[in-house]
């Protein structure tokens, strides 16, 4: 392992680690030596998601919390520092999706989807900032999606969530910069996950639409999301910092 790449002695927090692309990034982050804490409301999937990577010889832990909720999650990242012996590493991935055309959404179902995906984003990253600079420095990883970039009839609060992240990422890049923590976005393309399998169900034409567009001919899968997160984990990205980069197969440089 190039030192450039090493996460050994690294303490890294994924949100909705215990499956989809979560999952696909702690493995890659565990991969390269750090320990890691996956982060989830259903502890029956956290607990085979933790066995996984013990299999795999993660040093790796479950940890209960609800990222909508600012107390829980400050909660998650004390835990995780009592227990991993430290945090360097946040990856805000826990994400949630209501397919619908907009004026069919209730006011309870918007406010829902934007306390996950960005409120939670923002909860983690204030729970997780005392802890990084007082290590001396570290690495935030938001999750966006295409719909940070394109809009579509069926999620508007989901698009609206996304690209709200986008732009707290690019804030928190700029106000942190100073203590060496290194807010980046990644974007993910048509991954196969939980998620996904249920759009295919609600969205008519969906997977042949995703494989018609995808210049790489085909949907990612949660491995796909591996490499980007030891890269944006590692002293390798040390001087990338308020970036969204999008990882799907050529998806959004396509017309
Ligand atoms: P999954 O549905 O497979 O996973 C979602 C994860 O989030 C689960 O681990 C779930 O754990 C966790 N989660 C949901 N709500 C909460 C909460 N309130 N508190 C803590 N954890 C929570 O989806 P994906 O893996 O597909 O999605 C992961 C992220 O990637 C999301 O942010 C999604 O928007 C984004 N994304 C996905 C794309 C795709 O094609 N799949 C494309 C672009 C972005 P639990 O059920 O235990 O709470």
């Amino acid at each position: 392992m190039s030192a450039r790449f090493d996460l050994s002695g690294r303490v890294a927090v994924v949100t909705g680690g215990n499956g989809g692309i979560g999952l696909g990034m702690a493995r890659g982050l565990a991969e390269a030596g750090a320990a890691v804490a996956l982060v989830g409301r259903d502890e029956a999937k956290s607990a085979a998601a933790v066995a996984a990577l013990e299999a795999e010889g993660a040093r790796v832990i479950g940890i209960r919390a609800d990222v909508a909720d600012a107390a829980s999650c400050e909660a998650m990242v004390e835990t995780a520092v009592r227990r991993l012996g430290g945090l360097h590493i946040l990856v805000c991935n826990a994400g949630i999706n209501i397919r619908k055309p907009p004026e069919t959404y209730t006011a309870e179902e918007w406010r829902r989807i934007l306390a996950i995906n960005l409120d939670g984003t923002w909860n983690c990253c204030l729970a997780a900032y005392p802890a990084l600079r007082d290590a001396g420095g570290g690495k935030i990883i938001t999750n966006g999606s295409m719909l940070s970039l394109f809009g579509a009839p069926f999620a508007a609060p989901y698009a609206a969530s996304k690209g709200g992240v986008v732009q707290l990422t690019k804030s928190l890049a700029t106000a942190w910069a100073k203590d060496n923590i290194q807010v980046n976005c990644v974007l993910p393309g048509w991954i196969d996950t939980e998620l996904t399998r249920r759009a295919r169900r609600d969205v008519d034409g969906l997977d042949r639409k995703v494989v018609e567009r995808t210049p790489a001919g085909r949907w990612g899968v949660p491995e796909d999301l591996a490499g980007i997160a030891v890269f944006l984990a590692s002293p390798a990205s040390d001087f990338v910092t308020g970036t969204a980069i999008p990882v799907d197969g050529g998806y959004s440089a396509q017309l």
